[in-house]
């Protein structure tokens, strides 16, 4: 089943768009049963299940760590964390330089649709918060992430990813040393479809890749 939907979703997605596949609901089989199809990323967004799913998966399995990192739990993470996609406060920066022993790829988590219930730096925060960044070596800040509002409402929904990818074409000028905006993470199972269109270079895909819990 899972072989059918990764199949389903890369014919729409294309070879270009790397695919995420959350497998925060799921357990370690069947995270197993998508690594034997053939997925090499993999979502998780607690410490626990990031732990347990990079113990089980084998070495060239990336897992991109996609929820909130308290900065006081980056280090029980640091030695696996190769992507980490919710970097919105300077303190986790401050940690992941502290504790890293290699760089690790950073997406800026951005507020677009400006709910409060969301996190993220609001988009007019994020050229100054970028330029901070370049003092902390470790961070390797690849591009943006944003989460879609909650409607389902297309228009509004594209209207949010297609801001994200204006705000990454403004940010050029900013670019430089370990900053280097080109990447954007956005698109999630009900909208993966609208995330490509503008753009995504990750979609991150958990029910309808691995099924509903
Ligand atoms: C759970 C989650 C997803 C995947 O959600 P689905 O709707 O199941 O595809 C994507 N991104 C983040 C940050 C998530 O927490």
């Amino acid at each position: 089943m899972i072989k059918k939907n990764y199949e389903d979703i890369k014919n729409e997605i294309g070879e270009a768009v790397n695919l995420i596949a959350v497998t925060k609901y799921h357990t370690v089989d069947e995270a197993m049963e998508a690594y034997e199809a053939g997925i090499r990323h993999f979502g998780e967004n607690r410490v626990e299940g990031f732990l347990e799913k990079r113990q089980a998966l084998p070495e060239d399995a990336e897992i991109h760590f996609i929820g909130t990192l308290q900065s006081r739990k980056v280090k029980e993470v640091i030695t696996h964390l190769n992507y980490l996609h919710s970097l919105d406060r300077e303190s986790i920066a401050k940690k992941i330089e502290q504790y890293s022993a290699h760089a690790v790829k950073c997406f800026l988590q951005v507020n677009v649709s400006g709910e409060s219930s969301k996190h993220g730096l609001a988009p007019e925060d994020v050229p100054d918060f970028l330029e901070r960044m370049k003092s902390y070596e470790k961070v390797e800040v690849i591009g943006l992430m944003t989460m879609a509002p909650d409607t389902d409402d297309a228009t509004q929904i594209e209207g949010v990813f297609q801001r994200l990818a204006e705000l990454r074409d403004s940010l050029a000028e900013v670019n430089g040393d370990n900053v280097q905006i080109d990447e954007l993470s956005m698109g999630m199972s009900n909208d993966y479809t609208l995330a490509v269109k503008h753009g995504a270079t990750y979609v991150r895909i958990g029910s309808k890749l691995m099924g509903s819990r």
